[in-house]
């Protein structure tokens, strides 16, 4: 029987090693697809030569890329459970060192202690820290020792034939757009797979899952309590409602109650959103001017959503009561099917970029804060998911016709279409707000004096206030 507590001595301990993960897929919720792709490997692994017999490998490497905290290290695990293999993990960030000759060997040492408990599975996240692109821009030092390490996994995932690919490497990333392009190529990282936010109803799925080992008044108080915190975490990770519903059932624990509550769980919300409300004992006093900013921020949003309405998430109302780097104006999501052309996903991109756009334009390009940092962000995320995953950009399937070599040096490409979209969409909606210029001040205003303005109000002003034409812009 081999033992991999002996691991631990023989080797580096930046390997960490599970016998059995105890993981399965039931502990991953939302975007079931990604489940359903993955069982199928799963399926592969464990009968393998059955497979084989028909024709049919396992591939070699699995990319997941996505934020984090989107369960791409839980999807890894799920998948060495299911298979019932062992787990070897690592961090990319580990291998790069400045001193010379650590990076290939610590890969080597990873891979030789995987392959001897073959079958099994390798996990290395952040993979991007060693697997970025060659020749590129080296910010943080040690090129050269990070491009040795990243030849090793090359050679290393060569070196296993197809007919024995007993060790399957999992890669994690939310820098798709920086890793080398060797990487991807056939027999390697073969098959990619996008791990995005959640939608409300997997927000709403992932819940339920962190919310096994929680008491709760009734099963019923537990569904309409979870259902409300789905509705207001748009945008919110996996593991950021995990948060939640931990640091709820601390300040149950904290205030002596047997079940978590409303008030527990909206409390912990608020914590995890990073709010805090003005006029509470222990906040200091907001400064005018960062009001100021909220509310241009929060006008110039509603605005946005007015002129390029999305017909799949209508707003309802904004506050400026709550100061967050995300925007306060409330989505709802309808269900059903979402029919999205590629002129809805560009929409959406020149949507994210209000936030900037109207602090650059208000405060000066020097003089921006935070409140609108994560704006710039989202919206190169939407352009790159538009250019990756919908195929409806003029790279088409990108991917797919990138790892057949139809389609050579796509990342710089991806680089360029990107700032292509980016560029337009800063135009486009710099030219909305000027042309809705009154507007904005107006919905201002009426923020600055009440707080907050309901749909209704937005969309009256919106109609009612005079139009600066501005030059057309076209993408
Ligand atoms: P990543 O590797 O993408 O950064 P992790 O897998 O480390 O994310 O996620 C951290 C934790 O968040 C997980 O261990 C899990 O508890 C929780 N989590 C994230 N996504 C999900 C999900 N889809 N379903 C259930 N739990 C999740």
């Amino acid at each position: 029987q081999r033992a991999l507590g002996s691991l631990g001595k023989s080797r580096a301990k930046f390997i960490s090693a599970e016998e059995k993960t105890g993981i399965t897929f039931d502990d991953f919720a939302g975007q079931e697809y990604i489940k359903r792709e993955l069982q199928e490997i799963v399926r592969i692994l464990r009968n393998e030569e059955e497979f084989q017999d028909k024709g049919i490998y396992c591939p070699k490497g699995v990319l997941l890329h996505g934020p984090p905290g989107t369960g791409k290290t839980l999807l890894a695990k799920a998948i060495a459970g299911e298979a019932g293999l062992p787990f070897f993990a690592a961090n990319g960030t580990d291998f790069v060192e400045m001193f010379v000759g650590v990076a290939a060997s610590r890969v080597k040492d990873l891979f030789s202690s995987a392959r001897s408990f073959a079958p099994s599975i390798i996990f290395i996240d952040e993979i991007d820290a060693i697997g970025s692109k060659r020749g590129g821009p080296d910010i943080g030092g040690g090129g050269a020792e990070r491009e040795q390490g990243l030849l090793q996994i090359l050679t290393e995932m060569d070196g296993f034939k197809v007919s024995t690919s007993q060790v399957l490497v999992i890669g994690a990333t939310n820098r798709l757009d920086i890793l080398d392009p060797a990487l991807l190529r056939k027999g390697r990282f073969d098959k990619i797979i996008r791990v995005g936010l959640p939608s409300k109803d997997g927000r709403l799925a992932i819940l339920k899952v962190h919310a096994r080992n929680k008491f709760f008044r009734s099963e019923g108080e537990k569904d309409t309590l979870l259902q409300e915190i789905a509705e207001q975490t748009e945008d919110f990770t996996g593991a950021e409602l995990q948060n939640i519903l931990n640091e709820a059932g601390i300040l149950t624990a904290r205030k002596d109650l047997d079940y978590i509550g409303r008030d527990e769980l909206l409390e912990a919300l608020k914590r995890q959103k990073g709010t805090f409300e003005t006029g509470q004992e222990d906040s200091t006093e907001v400064p005018e001017e960062l009001t100021l900013r909220l509310a241009y921020r929060e006008a110039a949003v509603a605005v946005l959503a007015c002129y390029l309405p999305d017909p799949y998430r209508p707003f309802t109302e904004t506050d400026i009561k709550s100061i967050r780097s995300h925007p306060n104006i409330q989505f709802v999501e309808i269900g059903g099917r979402v029919f999205k052309r590629k002129a809805d996903y560009v929409n959406s991109i020149v949507r994210a970029c209000a936030p900037r756009v109207i602090e650059e334009e208000m405060f000066g390009v020097d003089n921006l804060c935070w409140i609108s940092a994560k704006a710039t962000l989202e919206a190169s995320r939407l352009a790159e998911f538009l250019i990756l995953q919908t195929g409806l950009t003029a790279l088409g399937k990108a991917y797919y016709r990138y790892q057949r070599d139809l389609l050579p040096n796509l990342p710089a490409k991806i680089e360029a279409l990107r700032d292509e979209y980016m560029r337009y969409a800063v135009e486009k909606c710099l030219s909305i707000l000027k042309e809705n210029h009154d507007a904005v001040e107006t919905i201002t205003d009426v923020l600055l004096e009440k707080g907050e303005i309901k749909a209704d109000e937005i969309w009256s002003i919106y109609k009612s206030s005079p139009k600066s034409p501005q030059p057309t812009v076209s993408p």
